[in-house]
């Protein structure tokens, strides 16, 4: 329940009725009082009610449910400034609110949308209305502002997205390789072992080690040493099928999910990225040769025997010391887990 009320659009809501109820107190305290202010309170409230379940019980970007927000917040308060005159004026900020905050729920085609709401129906109250009419510059003031404010907030409001996407990028990937950081790998092997643990499905995660890094740091030096690593991951990248996750691990580890396959699949996966790297001719500067490198790949099959995703890691990681104690650049994989026997 509570995760719903902190939805961006539900929040909106909330914002609406409060607002808006603090706008129509106001007017009947201040405003001359006109007929129709009467029913303007329990119609707004029943609006904004309306909207405020629908959000809560349908979730989700609802273009039509987001226009139709709009239009009744800056349909209502210009139908306030419309009657109420001068003591309508006070009213004339929530405009912005209403721009700024869809623009930062929403995004900057939602301030655009209610800029340009707000403009053609304040330009109408201006154009109809006894007292704006009176008031013509004031009027023509308030609509430059309206216009060229929110194009302000646009551009900041772009700013802010393009830094809050390299912000998620540096936190989500890996600086060198572009690959899944651990922390992203950690957190999607625990939601797959979540769901393993609901529907056992046939499901491998390798490990994959480079055979004497140290050497070729030592030999051709650190930054020789990432480009290897950054080689090294576009092969993993290119040999990967769609839904596979390749992240870096650690280091020099690089770890994969494999969905879905037998165990001669598997292992020829394995296979294929052990040979893939092993053929990758690295070149780095003025070197005159190739840097040659291997790895070594510890594979566990998903068991229903796992507790969490340590033990997945741990038994992949078993496997991956295995191969490197049987000599490096080689597949070691553990026995297909009796539950899978069937489609082995
Ligand atoms: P083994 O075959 O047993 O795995 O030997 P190894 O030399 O690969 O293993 P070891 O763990 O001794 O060394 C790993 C090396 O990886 C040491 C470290 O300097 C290097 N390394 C780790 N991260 C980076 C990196 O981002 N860039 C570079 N250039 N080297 C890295
Ligand atoms: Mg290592
Ligand atoms: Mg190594």
């Amino acid at each position: 329940m509570f995760t719903r009320i902190s939805d961006k659009e539900f929040e909106q809501t909330i914002i609406r009725l409060i607002i808006g109820s603090s706008v129509i107190l106001y007017l009947l305290m201040f405003a001359p009082f006109q007929k129709w202010m009467v029913s303007l309170f329990p119609a707004f409230v029943f609006i904004s009610l309306g909207l405020a379940l629908h959000v809560y019980f349908n979730p989700g970007n609802y273009l039509w449910r987001r226009m139709f927000g709009q239009i009744i917040d800056i349909g209502s308060i210009s139908f306030n400034l419309f009657y109420c005159g001068i003591a309508g004026g006070a009213i004339i900020g929530v405009y912005q609110w209403i721009i700024i905050g869809n623009g930062f729920r929403f995004g900057v085609k939602y301030l655009l949308s209610a800029t340009v709401l707000t403009t053609v129906f304040f330009s109408i109250v201006a154009l109809k209305s006894p007292f704006w009419v009176e008031h013509k510059f004031f009027s023509l003031g308030i609509v430059s502002a309206q216009l060229l404010v929110p194009f302000y907030f646009a551009v900041l409001l772009k700013r802010l997205q393009v830094a809050n996407k390299n912000f998620e990028q540096l936190s989500l990937y890996d600086g060198l390789t572009g690959l899944m950081n651990r922390h992203t790998f950690d957190s999607r092997i625990s939601s797959e072992t979540s769901r393993l643990k609901r529907f056992n499905t046939p499901f491998a995660l390798a490990l994959l080690d480079i055979d004497h890094f140290k050497n070729v740091n030592d030999t051709y030096g650190h930054l020789a040493g990432d480009i290897v690593l950054r080689k090294i991951a576009e092969v993993l990248k290119k040999s990967c099928r769609d839904g596979d996750i390749v992240a870096r691990f650690g280091g020099e580890e690089f770890a994969l999910l494999l969905p879905g396959n037998g165990r001669r699949d598997i292992a020829l996966a394995g296979e294929r990225l052990r040979m893939a790297v092993e053929q990758l001719t690295i070149i780095v500067g003025d070197q005159p040769q190739s840097i040659l490198v291997t790895v070594s790949v510890g594979i566990a099959y998903w068991n229903d025997r796992f507790d969490n995703s340590s033990d997945w890691i741990q038994s992949a990681d078993k496997m991956l010391y295995e191969a490197k104690r049987q000599g490096r650049n080689r597949v070691v994989v553990t026995p297909i887990p009796s539950s899978h026997k069937l489609i082995a």
